[in-house]
């Protein structure tokens, strides 16, 4: 029945969907408090204003992917489709422009209405960091550092390589522009009709495209990077410089350009080859424009967001696990026996499981599937002695140990 099955590109997050989340998330938030960015979380939903406005007009998420309807008010309302926007107006409202810099963390889902498949859904996560009110190629490194930090922290940072470019200031794109325009108006008959509705609003945002014939028409154009002012191209070599200075390894690519219209200077992303098409996992960069687009005073901004999806496939199914110490009874009197241990471990802080049923293989069994560390067994013959027998799972090795010292004993499973 096709109402019983969730709506396409939505996921149950199971327990070990969810456990390995929570390790990609939790993990960004611990990092991410080590450079001082603190956890805040805007709505999930906003007024469809704030991401129009922000994201603009020829954003492949304004034009196509935002889940907006209409509220019993009337008002029109959007499913946020990425953080940033969110937290700008967060700012604004709170009147945070007093306190800069702000340096924030957030986590949560957000919603694209985009063609599923794997890596790509409707309902994902993201972890998202933002420096607000730091005009300077300081932040543009530490927002980076923060996400090299955290792909290191997780153990894949041996397979993600950090792509850079800079998309310059104001005057390098209006120096660049009309070159770009003259270049594509050249080769109209290649360009994907998305790519023909941005020629004149959005150029550079061709860059961005995944259409083959864009493609092959942006290898060949003209660069930005030959556009700099001195400014611009100062501003990037220092945040290059930065980088190499804390053992950050770039890689330039100066066809790289984001999604969004409301970049500035600095652009990111790192990439991977281990999730077949969908190979940005954490993207970024400068946004000194957005603020000024959502109708308040300039203000600069930095950040970027990376998909815990991709993120914790990348990481594995072992993430996050918690291996329990399974407690067996053998035998119809260990039973009570069995969950009054269980019950003094857990008090103790011992993450303790208890099999309820079943022979002493079947539950041995099920100590095996938990990943069990130890396996705690109490048969009627020790327990007469008041003891156990506690079961090294990795090694195989069983002790006896007296009951007044198992908790000691078990220690070194923390
Ligand atoms: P893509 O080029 O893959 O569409 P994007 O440029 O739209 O990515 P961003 O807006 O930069 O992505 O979002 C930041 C991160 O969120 C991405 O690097 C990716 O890891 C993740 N992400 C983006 N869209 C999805 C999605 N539909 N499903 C799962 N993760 C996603
Ligand atoms: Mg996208």
């Amino acid at each position: 029945m096709a109402t019983l099955q969730p709506v396409r590109g939505t996921h149950d997050l199971l327990p070990e969907d969810m456990r390995a989340q929570r390790h990609v998330a939790d993990t960004a938030a611990a990092v991410s408090l080590l450079y001082g960015f603190e956890e805040m979380t805007p709505p999930v939903f906003e007024f469809t204003e704030v991401f129009k406005r922000t994201l603009g007009d020829t954003s492949d998420i304004v034009t196509k992917e935002m889940y907006t309807f209409e509220d019993r008010g009337g008002d029109s309302i959007t499913l946020r489709p990425e953080f940033t926007a969110g937290i700008a107006r967060a700012f604004m409202s709170n009147g945070l422009q007093q306190s800069v810099p702000v340096k924030f963390f957030a986590r949560g889902p957000v919603f694209r209405y985009e063609r599923p498949q794997k890596g790509r859904l409707r309902q994902f996560h993201q972890v998202d960091v933002e420096i607000l009110g730091v005009p300077g190629p300081q932040a543009d490194i530490e927002v980076i550092a923060v996400g090299a930090h955290l792909l290191k922290t997780l153990g894949v940072a041996d397979d993600v390589t950090l792509e850079i470019n800079t998309l310059g200031d104001t005057e390098s794109r209006q120096n660049y522009r009309d070159t770009l325009v003259s270049y594509l108006n050249g080769h109209k008959d290649k360009l994907s009709e998305d790519s023909l509705n941005r020629l004149e609003k959005n150029p550079l945002r061709i860059f961005d495209s995944k259409d083959e014939g864009d493609r092959t028409v942006m290898a060949e154009a003209p660069l930005l990077s030959e556009h700099l002012n001195d400014h611009s191209r100062q501003f990037f070599d220092e945040v290059l410089q930065g980088l190499s200075d804390i053992g950050v390894e770039t890689n330039i690519n100066p066809r790289l350009v984001r999604g969004l219209d409301y970049y500035s200077h600095t652009a990111f992303e790192f990439v991977t080859d281990k999730l077949g098409a969908q190979g940005a996992v954490l993207a970024g960069g400068r946004y000194d424009g957005l603020m000024e687009q959502m109708g308040g005073r300039p203000m600069p901004g930095i950040g970027w967001a990376a998909g815990v999806e991709r993120l914790a496939m990348m990481v594995g199914d072992a993430a996050g696990q918690v291996r329990p110490i399974a407690v067996v009874p053998v035998g119809g009197d260990a039973g009570r026996a069995a969950m009054k241990i269980a019950q003094s471990l857990r008090e103790a802080g011992y993450h303790a499981d208890l099999g309820y049923s079943g022979n002493m293989g079947k539950r041995m069994k099920r100590a095996d599937k938990l990943n069990a560390i130890a396996t705690v067994i109490l048969g009627e013959d020790e327990l007469a002695r008041d003891a156990a027998t506690v079961r090294d799972m990795q090694s195989g090795e069983q002790t006896e140990v007296p009951l007044k010292d198992l908790e000691a004993h078990l220690a070194k499973y923390r």
